[in-house]
């Protein structure tokens, strides 16, 4: 005979198949506590809702297993399902194996009627409290298990509120509810045909059916077909006695946490109520007195209670959050989950177990989240202070920041000049604002993805920014941006938060982050773990000295453009670019050359001897130049004056005339270079084969500068020469002749005094990974670009613009530009790095993407065997916890 019923007692947490999440949960709960401490029930099997769903009826044995149980539970309880005088009365809950909006999800106060109302109005001593019981059971049922639509109930309740006057629910009375009562059950009658069912048993089965209809029901489906659960899987039907918290002054209901919910530190807390149910705790109706206060009102109830919260906390080996009940002096346990807690409690309470020999080093670091300590390391919102939100971007640099809006880079260096904290506010971020990002104390824009420029620069900076904040409008000219119907002007004080994406023009406290004993130990413990190195992009001294604060072991990408964009440089690099010939092209880069010499001293100084990579130039030239719409303007608008100047001043049209000429000669350059799609352009190694003196000025400032550094400080960092954006083998081979040959010049060899190799950041590359690592010593993922590259997705502009729909229309559950693609982009990675290895046993693994400071993504690197993740300076500590979590994660695998 199959069981198709089982006791909480009977059953665990390892059978959430059958008894689903729920089922198993509280099964287990009473096994760990004994069933005096949990309201004792049973579980219907999802293999019975199977059977009701194939047959259309309960499957044989289950209505009699279903009398058993009852009859058990009443014998335990001692008292009859709605027996008038004193009602045993149960809950009936759904629970799938995975929990599920859409399905039937509780019915309390089941076995109330016209009599055992009565009997609960005496035992409670509150007949107000009977009767409101009773109309929301009737209503409940009515509603959720023969599908009468809520309004019915609502507007008979407004109805009964507006006869007498008022406003509120509570200030209706014992025969207001009575009357209300039986109008729910005329509405019953009206709506289905049938008189409400007072026979105790004939509810329960009425609502054992409907929880087993619910797996069918619309919206279950929906839910199903977009998370993929099964259509096979069932719901299970969970029974359990009511214990109630509101039968007096030895009665309570609350929640507790077994340690500090703030901060982890070890004692019981959490709140209570003296003669309330759970509802009145959580709804936030009546003030909740500090759990501390329950060892006063009834010791023994405490005594117990942080007996049993530090049992659960043992056998979960986790922080847990309890509900509770007392009734008359009993306690009983609802519910236990491992406790949410801010990242300051997480980390303290994996210390404290460690030292308490609770858990061991491996587990302890396993009880959170690597992304959730983020905060730890930045400004936040103080989380007491609520928050309303203006509008929400993406949060592309964690952090908060809050201060006067200004919309242009120089109006952001001048107050920060005056002493004035500013937001920098921009319909996207060009290179050109930099002076102004690092002027604000955050960047809020329309545009843009996580790998958009603003992204990188504010998170290799650690400045807060929120980027794709569709809904805003940004008028830079009149100096104002709208939300909707709300129009800031310039001055207006706004706040962002990076992490959330959340943009508030509340005055919201900040709050400095630190990091505390407990995260220092706990980090020291991930590096014990982990194998995966973790190095930091910099690009230069100031942000490299930061990352070695963080734990930097070397770093991974630095980009030699950074120094070439701004204001003051990049009129020098345009000059190269003008260059009408080879010859002057190189007289213009000798004078670029010592200032990159002098960033790489700084570089190479501020890493004693750990290893750097350093990128040849990347992006494509006409950063450096200005943009071409604006500089045809501004032709346009020369040539104007041109014309009227030489007939009224031909004085000035000398002058004139020669400044148009120079801006003619820019714009045809501009347009000589313009490309429609310059990030599949000229750009990366093409640079190199195309000006070959370009790359070999940067090889010189690199070879003069590890020399330089060697003989001042007496050691240099090992230098790695990275070629970008390499399609074919030939590329790499015949630039990395040319450092070859410059190396020679300044006496510094291959594969000793520096390394040379590559980024893999185009699928071409991924596909013969092994005949570029011929010629190189190391790869390193971009993932950037290979996921720009790899999906046809434009970094800069996706994220702001479909991302969000194909989230919400669940094709995606991640921009995969902030978590690996691992089905795609992700098997690229492994398929260079395998095929790579191949070739060169020796080939040495890092990937320098937006992705390597991605906890999960860290997790695939990881099972991808690569050496090293590279990330911006302040997620190394999260880059180090999710790195030692990967390897405790994959230990046997
Ligand atoms: C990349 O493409 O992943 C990368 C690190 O390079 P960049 O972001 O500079 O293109
Ligand atoms: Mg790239």
């Amino acid at each position: 005979m199959t069981k198709w019923v089982y006791d909480f007692a009977e059953g665990s947490r390892d059978m959430r198949e059958l008894l689903g999440g729920k089922g198993a949960n509280v099964a287990e709960m009473t096994r760990v506590l004994g069933p005096e401490r949990v309201p004792a029930g049973f579980t219907i099997t999802t293999e019975a809702c199977v059977a009701y769903m194939r047959d259309g009826a309960e499957p044989g044995g289950m209505e009699a297993q279903v009398d058993e149980a009852l009859a058990r539970l009443e014998a335990g309880a001692s008292k009859r399902l709605g027996e008038p005088s004193d009602p045993l009365l149960v809950s009936v809950r759904s629970g799938a194996r995975e929990s599920m909006p859409g399905m039937l999800d509780t019915v309390l106060n089941l076995g109330l009627n016209d009599e055992s109302v009565q009997g609960l109005a005496e035992r409670t001593g509150n007949e107000r409290f009977a009767w409101d019981s009773y109309r929301r059971f009737v209503q409940m049922f009515g509603n959720v298990v023969r599908g009468i639509h809520e309004d019915r109930f609502e507007d008979a309740i407004d109805e009964a509120k507006q006869a007498k006057g008022v406003r509120h629910d509570t200030e209706l009375d014992t025969d207001d509810l009575r009357a209300l009562t039986e109008r729910f059950k005329a509405i019953f009658r009206e709506e289905t045909g049938e008189e409400f069912p007072l026979e105790p048993r004939e509810q329960l089965r009425q609502a054992i059916r409907a929880v087993f209809g619910s797996w069918t029901g619309e919206r279950a489906v929906a839910y199903r077909r977009s998370e993929n659960i099964p259509d096979d899987w069932g719901t299970a039907v969970n029974v359990q006695r009511m214990v109630f918290g509101n039968k007096g002054e030895t009665s309570g209901s609350g929640v507790a946490f077994s340690r500090d919910f703030a901060t982890g530190e070890p004692g019981l807390s959490g709140d209570f109520l003296i003669n309330a149910q759970g509802e009145d705790v959580v709804s936030g109706a009546r003030s909740t007195l500090d759990i501390a206060q329950l060892a006063e009102v009834l010791p023994d109830a405490h005594r117990e209670l942080t007996e049993q919260v530090a049992r659960l906390e043992r056998h979960y080996r986790n922080m847990q959050d309890v509900e509770f009940t007392i009734e008359e002096g009993q306690l009983f346990f609802l519910q236990t989950r491992d406790a949410k807690r801010p990242p300051a409690a997480s980390v303290r309470f994996a210390c404290d177990a460690v030292d308490e020999g609770l858990l061991s080093v491996e587990e302890a670091l396993m009880t959170f989240k690597a992304g959730d300590l983020e905060p730890l390391l930045h400004r936040q919102f103080d989380a007491a202070v609520p928050v309303s939100e203006l509008a929400r971007g993406v949060g592309a640099s964690p952090g908060a920041a809050k201060g006067e809006i200004v919309f242009t880079a120089r109006a952001a260096v001048e107050a920060a000049a005056e002493g004035r904290d500013v937001i920098l506010v921009r319909p996207k971020t060009r290179p050109d604002d930099y002076a102004g990002m690092a002027a604000a104390k955050g960047i809020l824009t329309r545009e843009g993805g996580h790998g958009s420029h603003a992204a990188l620069v504010a998170r290799g900076k650690g400045w807060p920014c929120v980027i794709g904040v569709e809904q805003m409008r940004v008028d830079v000219e009149n100096r104002r941006a709208t939300f909707g119907e709300t129009v800031l002007e310039e001055g207006t004080l706004i706040g962002i938060d990076g992490t959330t994406g959340i943009v508030t023009t509340d005055d919201v406290p900040l709050v400095e982050p630190e990091i505390s004993e407990h995260f220092e130990r706990v980090l020291v413990w991930c590096d014990e773990h982990r194998r995966l190195g973790v190095r930091a992009n910099a690009d230069v001294g100031e942000d490299a000295r930061a990352a070695v604060q963080m734990g930097a072991e070397g770093i991974g990408l630095c980009r030699t453009e950074h120094t070439l964009l701004s204001d003051e440089h990049k009129p020098k690099v345009a000059a190269m670019i003008m260059a009408t010939d080879d010859d002057e092209r190189r007289e213009r880069l000798a004078v670029l050359l010592p200032l990159q010499q002098e960033v790489f001293e700084d570089l190479f100084a501020a890493m004693g001897e750990r290893p750097v990579t350093v990128r040849l130039l990347d992006p494509p030239l006409h950063e450096f130049l200005p943009d071409l719409a604006e500089l045809s303007e501004e032709v346009g608008r020369l040539e104007e004056r041109v014309e009227v100047a030489g007939i009224e001043v031909t004085d000035d049209a000398g002058d004139l005339e020669d400044e148009l000429a120079e801006l003619r000669r820019f714009l045809a350059k501009v347009n000589e270079i313009h490309e429609e799609n310059p990030m599949l352009g000229t750009r990366g190694c093409r640079l190199g084969i195309l000006y070959p003196e370009i790359y070999e000025m940067q090889v010189h400032a690199l070879m003069r500068a590890v020399r330089r550094v060697r003989a001042g400080e007496g050691a240099a960092p090992h230098l790695e020469i990275m070629v970008p954006l390499v399609d074919y083998e030939q590329e790499l081979r015949l630039i990395r002749e040319l450092i070859v040959r410059v190396g020679d010049e300044h006496g510094l060899t291959a594969g000793e005094d520096y390394s040379i190799g590559t980024m893999i950041e185009l699928p071409r590359a991924c596909f013969v990974a092994d005949r570029i690592a011929e010629h190189a010593e190391f790869f390193s993922f971009g993932t950037n670009d290979l996921t720009q590259t790899a999906l046809g997705f434009s970094r800069d502009d996706v994220e702001s613009k479909f991302v969000p729909v194909y989230m919400e229309r669940r094709i995606i559950d991640r921009s995969p530009f902030e978590t690996i693609d691992r089905p795609g982009v992700g098997w690229l990675v492994r398929l260079a790095a395998w095929v790579g290895r191949e070739r060169r046993p020796d080939l040495k693994l890092g990937i320098c993407g937006e992705h390597g400071g991605d906890p999960e993504s860290i997790d695939f690197f990881h099972m991808a065997g690569l050496d090293y993740v590279s990330c911006s300076p302040f997620r190394i500590p999260i880059a180090r916890v999710a790195a030692a979590q990967a390897a405790i994660a994959h230990a046997d695998g």
